[in-house]
């Protein structure tokens, strides 16, 4: 999931951030790539949409941060998909990266667990998901294998998972920060907020072969008493993450702090890369015509199941769009 020739730098730092954007970067003193990206008017269509509790919006917006920034990496026609399945009180977490740039959210929980967990003081991101698993799958089309890598979520939140993730199944060593919030909305006098939110991830990828060595593998059934040898962190990818711990959640979400000046403020001595932008939207893949397609698929039985007062109506989990049929108009085509 690494990108490694995105296109040329090409515009002037900006002074203010630019909302719903990814800027790739390069640091190729310490051998480090990475991604920034901002949220604004996406991330609240995306979670006001829903109207969800604020501990559980806040904790789809992370996903949705973590899945842009890394379907944002994909060099091909496809969807991203990041997905959770776990037994705390937000039972699954879905969000969808469609290439270039088009993303929806949304989650599933259960609303008096919710309620309970914020009353206790234990509605942290770890304790809301609890046990279970992240899955993340890249689909490349109907003709095309799809990939699925699956982590394990354990009680840590979704940065916990995504460095596991990495460092098992890459070996990639790899930081990410995610942020949400809400921030007072202009002329409301006091009354509406909206969301926003930000990300960055970083990426130890050398290039030369005496950064590239890794552990030695664990010595299974050796004599008790001998240490598992273990190399030195490489001081290359030591300093990056320290500078990357140094992100206040601010500088992600603060429109007056713009990606440039964060990256230059924690590179600029190793000198810091910036390539093109990417924009990202909010946007559902939902149709009239695919959920005509869809109940088209049922049987009959299950279709006069779903008819109410005369007609089928369907509302997209994603984006809460109704899509409402006379029963006839979705019979099974002979
Ligand atoms: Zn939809």
């Amino acid at each position: 999931m690494t990108n490694p020739d995105i296109a040329i730098p090409t515009r002037a730092p900006s002074l203010t951030s630019e909302d719903d954007t990814v800027l790739p970067f390069e640091v190729p003193a310490l051998d480090l790539r990475g991604r920034v990206v901002r949220l604004g008017p996406a991330v609240d269509t995306i979670l006001a949409c829903h109207g969800y509790p604020a501990p559980v919006a806040k904790l789809l917006g992370e996903a949705v941060v973590l899945t842009v920034l890394l379907g944002s990496a994909l060099k091909f026609e496809g969807r991203f998909i990041l997905q959770t399945q776990t037994d705390g009180p937000v039972r699954m977490l879905v969000v969808d990266f469609t290439s270039p740039n088009q993303i929806r959210a949304c989650a599933r929980f259960d609303r008096d667990r919710v309620d309970a967990a914020v009353a206790a003081d234990e509605a942290s991101p770890g304790r809301l998901l609890g046990q279970g698993h992240l899955a993340m799958t890249i689909d490349r089309g109907p003709d095309m294998n799809r990939y699925q890598g699956l982590v394990a979520l354990d009680g840590g939140d979704l940065e916990d998972a995504a460095h596991e993730y990495f460092v098992r199944s890459e070996q990639i060593p790899t930081r990410v920060k995610l942020t949400v919030a809400e921030e007072l909305r202009p002329g409301s006098d006091g009354a509406g907020h909206r969301w926003r939110a930000g990300g960055i991830l970083l990426q130890f990828l050398p290039k030369a072969a005496e950064r590239m060595r890794g552990p030695d593998l664990d010595p299974g059934d050796a004599p008790e008493g001998v240490e598992p040898h273990e190399l030195p962190e490489d001081e290359a990818w030591v300093e990056g993450r320290a500078l990357v711990e140094t992100v206040e959640d601010v500088e992600l979400i603060d429109p007056a702090v713009s990606t440039e000046a964060l990256l230059y403020r924690l590179f600029h001595e190793r000198g810091v890369k910036v390539f093109k932008s990417a924009a990202v939207q909010a946007q559902c893949s939902c149709s009239r015509e695919g959920v005509s397609a869809m109940l088209q698929s049922f049987s009959q039985d299950d279709r006069d199941h779903m008819i109410e007062n005369g007609r089928i109506s369907v509302t997209c989990e994603f984006c809460n769009a109704t899509y409402d049929f006379k029963p006839d108009e979705v019979e099974a085509k002979a």
